[in-house]
């Protein structure tokens, strides 16, 4: 069958198309899974090739398949699954694979970060992210700088005057409380300095379906793969995406060092699940905006933190530009504090309490308790994490049945 060429195809046919020959899998609709850890050399000059471009002492040609070398560096597996990253992120050039979203983080700031630099970050942020800046990287010299999600303002001043900037970190929304940051603004007022530090966003939560940052001016996008690109609870992994290839040339001889591939195994059940990511997500988000907006008028609750939900202006504004859909996760700020959120948690029937999100089915945590306990009382105040604060992940369920389990698990509260 002739191949059309990729860029004519739209990303839901590309992400079912790229990447894999079946001619090289004996035929095989879906790809083999390549558990070889070391490759055999079509001659001694092709191995020599191979490690002239792996060291960066060549470039490579257009359309040059170098020989694969050891799995450490590359495998089959992953190169079918970055393959079919790119389409999904608009914007994207080129990806890589991780076995961990902390992997992914760790690597782009390593690659890119020196002792006497700085970086920008917003928070609050995943707490691995915040340990990894503030007990690993500032002992080694590196200056992190947090600045609260959302304040436009401060985060272009803290851009404007950070010492030897070169990464600004952004997660937007901000876990639990889903206040968005702007990345746009971000990118212009990283764009006035020179040199211009890298704006990196974590896109875990709206990505790849929902939010563009590449499109916005961002360099690099950061996945926990774990989390929707996955989908279904059942393994760990993490990705990086950039318009610039050579960003990512550059984080993989890191990768390589670090030895933080994803394995064969994972490669190949994450390929299997990018088909779906758009379709389970915005299955999630139209459940979440239902419940949402039903649970907002109930005696028992405080507040629920979604983006249909806003009234800020500038949250408005920010979500407008660059969301196109509110998403899967909402928070609920219960009255009664944590013995109500305990209660609340301790009733679910349908929903399980569990850390993590992105999955299939409907997770429920307490952030104060459990994500979130590290915080000291000023961080709690600063990122509004509550004691009746509950974070709900919204799964595929039929959105009434969840509903129902809400509304009994509050009655009981
Ligand atoms: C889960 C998560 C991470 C960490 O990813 P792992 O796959 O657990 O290493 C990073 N950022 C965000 C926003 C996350 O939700």
């Amino acid at each position: 069958m002739p191949e059309k060429p990729s860029s004519v195809l739209r990303p839901p046919t590309q992400v079912l198309t790229r990447g894999f020959d079946p001619s090289l899998s004996v035929g095989s609709a879906r790809p083999a899974v390549f558990r070889s850890s070391t490759y055999v050399f079509s001659s001694p000059e092709a191995a020599e090739r191979a490690f002239d471009l792996m060291a960066g002492r060549a470039q490579p040609l257009p359309d040059e398949k170098p020989d694969l070398v050891y799995s450490r560096f590359n495998h089959p597996n992953a190169e079918i699954l970055e393959d079919r990253l790119v389409p999904l992120e608009t914007g994207a050039q080129a990806a890589l694979v991780f076995n961990s979203g902390m992997a992914a983080i760790m690597t782009a700031l390593l690659t890119f970060v020196r002792p006497g630099h700085s970086i920008v970050y917003t928070v609050p942020i995943y707490g691995g992210t915040q340990h990894l800046i503030q007990d690993f990287l500032e002992p080694l010299g590196i200056a992190g700088i947090p600045v609260l999600a959302g304040q436009t303002a401060a985060i272009n001043d803290a851009i404007r005057s950070a010492k030897n900037l070169s990464v600004v970190l952004i997660e937007t929304p901000a876990n639990p409380t889903i206040i968005m940051t702007g990345i746009r603004e971000a990118v212009e007022a990283a764009a006035q300095r020179d040199p211009r530090p890298l704006v990196m966003v974590d896109n875990t939560l709206l990505g790849p379906a929902f939010q563009h940052p590449l499109l916005l001016g961002a360099d690099i996008c950061l996945y926990s793969a774990t989390k929707y690109l996955s989908g279904f609870s059942d393994l760990i992994a993490g990705a990086a995406v950039a318009n610039d290839s050579q960003l990512i040339r550059k984080m993989r001889s890191k990768r390589n060092l670090f030895g933080n591939i994803l394995q064969p195994d994972e490669c190949w059940m994450l390929d299997g699940r990018l088909p779906t990511v758009t379709l389970r997500m915005n299955r999630s988000s139209k459940n979440a905006e239902r419940i949402a907006h039903h649970l907002a008028k109930h005696p028992k609750v405080a507040r629920v933190l979604y983006p249909s939900l806003f009234t800020d202006p500038e949250q408005l504004r920010i979500t407008r530009e660059q969301c196109d859909f509110p998403g899967g996760m909402l928070s609920l700020d219960l009255k009664g504090g944590k013995a109500a959120a305990f209660e609340f948690l301790r009733n679910l029937h349908i929903a399980h309490n569990a850390v993590s999100l992105g999955g299939v089915e409907t997770l429920v945590c307490h952030p104060k308790s459990t994500t979130h306990s590290g915080f000291t009382p000023e961080e709690f105040a600063q990122a509004g994490v509550t004691d009746g604060l509950v974070r709900i992940s919204v799964g595929i369920e039929d959105w009434r049945d969840l509903l129902t389990d809400f509304e009994q698990a509050l009655e009981l509260i």
